[in-house]
């Protein structure tokens, strides 16, 4: 009976003290400012982002199964994560929370110094910053320095085929030992077809004649996520090729195009991973290939996390883009940018590669006879070699004696 009562004595003190309490917090935006609630919090308050975005004229996205928040207004967006302490800034940008945002009493709530952090990638322009004494949020029309505007425009002209590596960028931080072959589709996906050719028969053929050709001429380790024609999952697809050191394997993902319309198209193209596609058309490409499977914030992080490799990825892709366009003959498209899922997911260098279209009559006819997948398979190859040597010269670099 005693135990009872002290029992609930202690819950109503844990009920009590777990509670959070209101406060406010003034939150001013160019000349307006109003008051808005605040939590108490660990070491310090929480603010509920819902109600400054609403005031803010952001818009607020609240993906509950996903545990995520999309913060967006005037093409910034910024995605959160229930505890996760990264968010991530306009798809490409990692930006580190001294918190983990979190659910209290159904606000999703962050603490003032990492709530000014999440506001200053939405209004890159504006200055955006928290006074502890006054308790007061600012978001002021301040003109920013020349410089720091410049510093939110991405750069991509590295981009172009014609700032080509040779190698020479190269961090000297990858060692090529492994390299995970990804023949597209399989199964009851056959990917692209056209008279009666499938994208998947095609693909698995260049694979397995290139892993063939990796396996007899090198001493790498050469790994195929699917060698007869079964389906695999995408998820599966990157964890096959996850189980092997980031530092040391090479992913190269291989498909064949198809336009949408029945017939058409034409030329060789290679992507490695961005949030933002290159153009519309690869944007559609990705969501073909991606197969319906969407990506959720901790798979882009976790790619976010590996960024490093991104040099090497670039490398690879040109090599590759190179080699099939003088070797084939097909246009050059270019090295591109979109967000496939197999990119995304892989943490090693990784590329996709589209061979060439299947809804072009003369592109289709080429990758039907087998000694022309085997001229393709070898330019892939050749590209290997020339990374694996490119490699090698930036780890005696980065190692001088
Ligand atoms: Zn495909």
């Amino acid at each position: 009976m005693k135990f009872a009562k002290l029992l609930f004595i202690a819950l109503a003190f844990y009920i009590i003290f777990s509670l959070p309490i209101w406060g406010s917090v003034t939150l001013k935006y160019d000349n307006n400012s109003v008051s808005i609630g605040s939590f108490s919090g660990n070491p310090s308050i929480l603010l509920s982002l819902h109600e400054i975005a609403d005031y803010c004229g952001i818009d607020f996205l609240w993906n509950a199964p996903n545990e995520q928040i999309i913060l967006s207004r005037d093409g910034k967006n910024v995605r959160l994560m229930l505890n996760n302490q990264y968010a991530l800034a306009n798809g490409t940008e990692l930006v580190p929370l001294s918190s983990f945002p979190s659910v209290l009493q159904g606000a999703f709530v962050l603490q003032p110094n990492d709530t000014v952090l999440v506001l200053s990638k939405i209004f890159p322009f504006k200055t955006v910053s928290y006074d502890e004494q006054t308790s007061t949020i600012a978001i002021t029309s301040e003109e920013k320095s020349e410089s720091t505007q410049n510093a939110f425009i991405r750069d991509r002209s590295t981009d172009s085929s014609s700032a080509f590596y040779e190698g020479s960028d190269l961090p000297g931080n990858f060692n090529l030992k492994t390299v995970v072959i990804d023949p597209g589709h399989g199964g009851h996906d056959a990917g692209a077809n056209r008279n009666r050719v499938y994208e998947k028969d095609i693909v698995l053929d260049i694979s397995k004649k290139l892993a063939e050709l990796l396996k007899s001429n090198t001493k790498l380790k050469v790994v195929l996520t699917r060698s007869t024609d079964v389906f695999i999952p995408l998820s599966q697809r990157t964890s096959i090729a996850n189980r092997y050191p980031a530092d040391s394997t090479l992913f190269i993902c291989i498909h064949c195009n198809a336009s949408r319309s029945k017939v058409g198209g034409h030329g060789t193209e290679t992507y490695v991973f961005d949030l933002e596609a290159t153009d519309a058309e690869a944007r559609a490409l990705a969501s073909r290939e991606n197969e319906g499977e969407s990506m959720d914030l901790t798979m882009i992080l976790s790619h976010c996390y590996h960024t490093g490799t991104e040099p090497y990825s670039l490398d690879i892709a040109r090599r590759v883009q190179r080699s099939l366009t003088t070797k084939l003959g097909f246009d050059d498209r270019g090295v591109r940018r979109a967000p496939f899922y197999v990119l995304a997911g892989t943490k090693m260098p990784a590329i996709l590669v589209e061979v060439a279209y299947l809804s072009n009559t003369e592109e289709r006819e080429k990758l039907q006879s087998e000694s022309f997948r085997q001229k393709t398979a070898e330019a892939l190859y050749d590209a290997i070699i020339g990374f694996q040597d490119a490699v090698n010269k930036s780890l005696a670099k980065a190692k001088p004696n």
